[in-house]
Protein backbone atom coordinates (compact mmCIF):
# COMPACT_ATOMS: atom_id res chain seq x y z
CA UNK A 1 0.00 0.00 0.00
CA UNK A 2 1.03 3.51 -0.42
CA UNK A 3 1.92 5.45 2.61
CA UNK A 4 -0.94 7.91 3.33
CA UNK A 5 -0.87 11.06 3.26
CA UNK A 6 -3.04 14.07 5.25
CA UNK A 7 -6.39 14.83 4.20
CA UNK A 8 -9.37 16.57 5.07
CA UNK A 9 -12.69 14.26 4.74
CA UNK A 10 -16.32 15.77 4.92
CA UNK A 11 -19.08 13.25 4.78
CA UNK A 12 -21.36 13.20 1.24
CA UNK A 13 -24.65 15.01 2.01
CA UNK A 14 -24.40 17.71 4.55
CA UNK A 15 -20.62 18.85 4.26
CA UNK A 16 -20.81 19.92 7.86
CA UNK A 17 -17.81 17.36 9.27
CA UNK A 18 -14.64 18.39 7.65
CA UNK A 19 -11.99 16.69 9.49
CA UNK A 20 -8.06 16.33 9.26
CA UNK A 21 -7.02 13.22 9.25
CA UNK A 22 -3.36 12.33 9.25
CA UNK A 23 -3.50 9.81 6.45
CA UNK A 24 -6.16 7.27 4.55
CA UNK A 25 -5.78 3.80 4.12
CA UNK A 26 -7.43 1.19 1.88
CA UNK A 27 -7.38 -2.41 2.72
CA UNK A 28 -8.06 -4.80 0.17
CA UNK A 29 -8.35 -7.96 2.53
CA UNK A 30 -9.44 -8.23 6.73
CA UNK A 31 -5.95 -9.04 6.80
CA UNK A 32 -4.59 -6.07 5.76
CA UNK A 33 -6.94 -4.49 8.10
CA UNK A 34 -5.89 -6.32 11.39
CA UNK A 35 -2.53 -5.18 10.68
CA UNK A 36 -3.26 -1.62 10.00
CA UNK A 37 -5.23 -2.20 13.51
CA UNK A 38 -1.94 -3.59 15.29
CA UNK A 39 0.72 -1.42 13.88
CA UNK A 40 -1.70 2.21 14.99
CA UNK A 41 -2.15 0.34 18.31
CA UNK A 42 1.62 0.11 18.43
CA UNK A 43 2.25 3.70 17.33
CA UNK A 44 -0.29 4.55 20.20
CA UNK A 45 -2.69 6.00 17.06
CA UNK A 46 -6.05 5.94 16.82
CA UNK A 47 -8.21 4.86 13.54
CA UNK A 48 -11.60 6.18 12.31
CA UNK A 49 -13.58 3.85 10.02
CA UNK A 50 -15.71 4.79 7.06
CA UNK A 51 -17.72 3.51 4.46
CA UNK A 52 -19.67 5.43 1.56
CA UNK A 53 -19.47 8.38 4.30
CA UNK A 54 -23.08 8.93 3.82
CA UNK A 55 -23.72 9.41 7.45
CA UNK A 56 -24.05 13.37 8.62
CA UNK A 57 -23.22 12.97 12.72
CA UNK A 58 -19.30 12.86 11.19
CA UNK A 59 -18.90 9.62 13.37
CA UNK A 60 -16.92 8.21 10.40
CA UNK A 61 -14.23 10.53 11.13
CA UNK A 62 -11.67 11.84 13.79
CA UNK A 63 -9.33 14.38 13.83
CA UNK A 64 -5.72 12.90 13.24
CA UNK A 65 -7.09 9.86 13.05
CA UNK A 66 -5.43 7.15 10.37
CA UNK A 67 -8.85 6.59 8.35
CA UNK A 68 -9.55 3.21 7.09
CA UNK A 69 -12.11 3.45 3.98
CA UNK A 70 -13.30 0.02 3.22
CA UNK A 71 -13.91 1.21 -0.09
CA UNK A 72 -11.17 -1.81 -1.12
CA UNK A 73 -13.37 -4.72 1.07
CA UNK A 74 -15.51 -5.13 -1.83
CA UNK A 75 -17.19 -8.58 -3.78
CA UNK A 76 -20.15 -10.66 -2.65
CA UNK A 77 -17.86 -13.52 -2.51
CA UNK A 78 -20.10 -16.71 -1.76
CA UNK A 79 -23.68 -17.91 -2.11
CA UNK A 80 -25.60 -20.36 -0.58
CA UNK A 81 -28.66 -21.00 -2.33
CA UNK A 82 -30.26 -24.02 0.31
CA UNK A 83 -30.12 -21.04 3.02
CA UNK A 84 -30.68 -17.85 0.72
CA UNK A 85 -27.13 -16.46 1.96
CA UNK A 86 -24.00 -14.03 0.44
CA UNK A 87 -21.01 -13.39 2.01
CA UNK A 88 -20.15 -9.94 1.30
CA UNK A 89 -17.46 -7.70 1.92
CA UNK A 90 -17.83 -5.05 4.50
CA UNK A 91 -17.22 -2.14 1.53
CA UNK A 92 -19.33 -3.38 -1.07
CA UNK A 93 -22.68 -1.41 -1.76
CA UNK A 94 -26.42 -2.37 -2.61
CA UNK A 95 -26.83 -2.20 -6.28
CA UNK A 96 -23.53 -5.12 -6.43
CA UNK A 97 -24.68 -7.08 -3.63
CA UNK A 98 -28.42 -7.53 -5.36
CA UNK A 99 -26.72 -8.31 -8.97
CA UNK A 100 -24.47 -10.84 -7.85
CA UNK A 101 -27.26 -12.31 -5.77
CA UNK A 102 -29.29 -12.21 -9.35
CA UNK A 103 -26.37 -13.11 -11.17
CA UNK A 104 -25.75 -16.28 -9.02
CA UNK A 105 -28.96 -17.38 -8.84
CA UNK A 106 -29.14 -17.06 -12.90
CA UNK A 107 -26.19 -19.50 -12.93
CA UNK A 108 -28.05 -21.89 -10.79
CA UNK A 109 -31.68 -21.92 -12.38
CA UNK A 110 -30.78 -20.22 -15.76
CA UNK A 111 -33.99 -18.80 -17.08
CA UNK A 112 -35.58 -19.27 -13.83
CA UNK A 113 -36.71 -15.97 -11.62
CA UNK A 114 -34.49 -15.49 -8.44
CA UNK A 115 -36.00 -17.05 -5.54
CA UNK A 116 -34.28 -15.26 -2.95
CA UNK A 117 -34.12 -11.12 -2.38
CA UNK A 118 -32.72 -9.13 -0.03
CA UNK A 119 -35.66 -8.42 3.09
CA UNK A 120 -34.52 -4.70 3.98
CA UNK A 121 -31.84 -1.89 2.60
CA UNK A 122 -32.20 1.66 3.49
CA UNK A 123 -35.09 3.48 1.30
CA UNK A 124 -33.04 6.88 0.62
CA UNK A 125 -30.03 5.95 -1.37
CA UNK A 126 -28.11 2.84 -2.47
CA UNK A 127 -24.95 3.82 -2.62
CA UNK A 128 -24.15 2.57 1.47
CA UNK A 129 -22.18 0.12 2.48
CA UNK A 130 -22.79 -2.86 4.03
CA UNK A 131 -20.18 -2.26 6.88
CA UNK A 132 -22.09 1.23 7.32
CA UNK A 133 -25.73 -1.02 7.52
CA UNK A 134 -24.17 -3.32 10.01
CA UNK A 135 -22.91 -0.61 12.01
CA UNK A 136 -26.07 2.15 11.73
CA UNK A 137 -28.13 -1.35 12.20
CA UNK A 138 -30.32 0.08 9.32
CA UNK A 139 -34.36 -0.63 8.90
CA UNK A 140 -36.28 -0.81 5.47
CA UNK A 141 -39.99 0.04 5.16
CA UNK A 142 -40.95 -3.45 6.31
CA UNK A 143 -42.36 -2.02 9.47
CA UNK A 144 -43.12 -5.55 11.01
CA UNK A 145 -39.20 -6.48 10.63
CA UNK A 146 -36.81 -6.02 13.34
CA UNK A 147 -33.26 -4.17 11.52
CA UNK A 148 -30.64 -5.60 9.51
CA UNK A 149 -28.97 -7.37 12.14
CA UNK A 150 -31.75 -10.00 12.21
CA UNK A 151 -30.38 -10.25 8.69
CA UNK A 152 -26.92 -11.12 9.75
CA UNK A 153 -25.53 -14.82 10.28
CA UNK A 154 -21.93 -14.14 10.94
CA UNK A 155 -19.87 -11.48 10.99
CA UNK A 156 -15.65 -11.25 10.44
CA UNK A 157 -14.56 -8.99 13.24
CA UNK A 158 -11.47 -6.93 13.61
CA UNK A 159 -10.68 -5.79 16.82
CA UNK A 160 -9.37 -2.98 18.88
CA UNK A 161 -5.75 -4.82 19.08
CA UNK A 162 -6.50 -6.47 15.23
CA UNK A 163 -6.86 -9.38 16.18
CA UNK A 164 -9.82 -11.35 14.44
CA UNK A 165 -12.92 -13.10 15.06
CA UNK A 166 -15.95 -15.12 13.40
C1 LIG B 1 -30.16 9.73 1.78
C2 LIG B 1 -30.03 8.78 2.94
C3 LIG B 1 -31.04 7.85 3.15
C4 LIG B 1 -30.97 6.97 4.24
N1 LIG B 1 -31.98 6.07 4.43
C5 LIG B 1 -31.95 5.25 5.52
C6 LIG B 1 -33.00 4.31 5.77
O1 LIG B 1 -33.98 4.22 5.04
N2 LIG B 1 -32.89 3.50 6.86
C7 LIG B 1 -31.81 3.58 7.71
O2 LIG B 1 -31.77 2.83 8.70
N3 LIG B 1 -30.79 4.45 7.48
C8 LIG B 1 -30.85 5.29 6.43
N4 LIG B 1 -29.82 6.17 6.21
C9 LIG B 1 -28.66 6.15 7.12
C10 LIG B 1 -27.51 5.29 6.52
O3 LIG B 1 -27.98 4.00 6.22
C11 LIG B 1 -26.38 5.18 7.58
O4 LIG B 1 -25.90 6.46 7.90
C12 LIG B 1 -25.22 4.27 7.13
O5 LIG B 1 -24.38 4.01 8.25
C13 LIG B 1 -24.39 4.92 6.03
O6 LIG B 1 -23.48 3.96 5.50
P1 LIG B 1 -22.09 4.41 4.84
O7 LIG B 1 -21.54 3.27 4.06
O8 LIG B 1 -22.27 5.70 4.10
O9 LIG B 1 -21.22 4.60 6.17
P2 LIG B 1 -20.37 5.85 6.71
O10 LIG B 1 -21.20 7.10 6.70
O11 LIG B 1 -19.07 5.91 6.00
O12 LIG B 1 -20.15 5.38 8.22
C14 LIG B 1 -21.25 5.34 9.11
C15 LIG B 1 -20.79 4.70 10.44
O13 LIG B 1 -20.48 3.34 10.21
C16 LIG B 1 -19.15 3.06 10.66
N5 LIG B 1 -18.62 2.03 9.75
C17 LIG B 1 -18.70 2.00 8.39
N6 LIG B 1 -18.16 0.88 7.92
C18 LIG B 1 -17.71 0.18 8.99
C19 LIG B 1 -17.03 -1.06 9.13
N7 LIG B 1 -16.72 -1.83 8.07
N8 LIG B 1 -16.70 -1.47 10.37
C20 LIG B 1 -17.03 -0.72 11.46
N9 LIG B 1 -17.66 0.47 11.38
C21 LIG B 1 -17.99 0.92 10.16
C22 LIG B 1 -18.43 4.40 10.58
O14 LIG B 1 -17.31 4.45 11.44
C23 LIG B 1 -19.54 5.35 11.02
O15 LIG B 1 -19.64 5.35 12.44
C24 LIG B 1 -29.87 7.03 5.13
C25 LIG B 1 -28.83 7.96 4.91
C26 LIG B 1 -28.93 8.83 3.83
C27 LIG B 1 -27.84 9.84 3.64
Amino acid sequence: MEPSVPSVLNDVHSQLNPTRVQGVERPGCVEDVARLVKEAAKRGESISVGGRRHAMGGQQFGEGTLHVDTGGLIGVRAFDDCHGLLTIGAGEVWPEVIAASHRAQERIRPGQPARWGIRQKPTGADDISIGGCISANIHGRGLLMRPFGDDIENLTRVDARGETAP
